[in-house]
């Protein structure tokens, strides 16, 4: 089972993430401690500009300019260490995004600059308004929307366009939107969502991309990862490719619950034997 230990999405560390914790190098380590074989580490791009630095950035007086040049520090380090560790564990070099005004340009850019293994397509926002940071934030952008369902809409519509501007390899945390909403099951299934669902899915599936099993909720000590499992069945039924991403924000989150996690896509029937980015070209 060891050999199978993997995660695609996470690594965050408090060196280039100012809402992480500890060293890169030590992060690394532990997932080796583990007996992870690949994993991806996968830290937050800078943003395009001020108007979208993180509170915790606008705290430390960070600008969009220190963490463009904090992220250049990222890649250098972790193109060494994957070097370095590589006869212990397959290092994969990603990044995961963003979808504010003037990302897609932005995102482009990041890429042809660093090359990354890949990158990890995520949806943070809702019309510029970031809504997974803090709960105040969250019903901050739901009051702008009215609705819980005008907010869901909006989001799979973002998510959308960004699967089709970026082709990430892995799509983060597909229903992110609702994670501060307590009556989400239901939501998913109201049809207007649930058809921007399926559509979304079906992208995916003609690109041959795959979804992250983000397991960051059972971190925070909530029931089930994002994907949630009405959405799972039927990515499940389509034959979209699935990989756990730990979503690890420090040394002690590392690989937390990913062997369970793989127990469990297995018992439902996925394939566990994992695409590897480095097949992308
Ligand atoms: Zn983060
Ligand atoms: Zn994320």
């Amino acid at each position: 089972m060891n050999t199978h230990l993997i995660s695609l999405h996470g690594g965050h560390s408090g060196q280039y993430c100012s809402h992480a914790r500890d060293l890169l190098e030590d992060i690394i380590q532990r997932y080796i401690e583990l007996g992870f074989k690949q994993v991806g580490i996968t830290e937050h791009v800078p943003p395009v500009n001020d108007r979208f630095l993180y509170p915790d950035e606008t705290k430390l007086n960070l600008t969009a300019d220190d963490l463009y040049k904090r992220f250049e520090a990222y890649f250098q380090q972790l193109t060494a260490l994957k070097k370095k560790y590589a006869p212990h564990i397959k290092i994969f070099a990603g990044m995961e995004t963003e979808t504010c005004t003037g990302y897609v340009d932005h995102i482009k850019q990041l890429v042809s600059t660093f090359q990354p293994d890949y990158i990890v397509g995520s949806v943070h926002h809702v019309d510029d308004i970031c809504f997974d940071y803090s709960r105040e934030d969250y019903d901050r952008a739901l009051s702008l929307f009215g609705s819980y369902e005008a907010m869901y809409a909006r989001y799979f519509d973002l998510q959308y366009g960004m699967i089709k501007a970026l082709k990430p390899f892995i799509i983060g945390h597909f229903d992110l939107i609702r994670i501060h909403d307590a009556g989400y099951k239901k939501r998913l299934l109201i049809p207007g969502i649930d058809q921007k669902i399926t559509r979304n899915l079906r992208l995916i599936k003609s690109l041959n991309l795959v979804l992250d099993f983000n397991l960051r909720p059972l971190t925070r000590g909530k029931k089930e990862p994002y994907i949630t499992s009405s959405i799972l069945k039927t990515v499940k039924e389509m034959g979209i490719r699935v990989v756990p991403g730990d979503d690890s924000h420090g040394v002690n989150e590392a690989g937390n619950h990913v062997d369970k996690a793989i127990e469990r896509l297995n018992a439902l029937g996925f394939d566990t034997q994992w695409p590897d980015p480095a097949m992308l070209g």
